[in-house]
């Protein structure tokens, strides 16, 4: 499931996402370890992960996780 939009998708649709020092860094092999979420690789859904803090949760992560990386694969600027 997408954290951004929460619909269900295939994971073939999806990008993997973890946590690593307080970032969210893209996946794209799907093979770090730890905590992984989905999300399309869709800025929109970029966008609504962060406004529910949807990413510290799927992650298991305390405080909040910088997305600039994400952002930037995603092909946008940090605003
Ligand atoms: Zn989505």
């Amino acid at each position: 499931m997408c954290v951004g939009c929460r619909k269900r998708a295939s994971v073939g649709e999806l990008l993997r996402v973890v946590a690593t020092d307080g970032q969210v860094v893209v996946d794209e092999r799907r093979r770090l370890p730890g905590r992984g979420a989905w999300l399309h690789p869709e800025p929109g859904c970029l966008t609504k992960a962060e406004r529910r803090r949807a990413f510290p949760r799927a992650l298991r992560s305390s405080g909040t996780l910088d997305v600039t990386v994400v952002r930037r694969y995603l092909g946008r600027t940090a605003d």
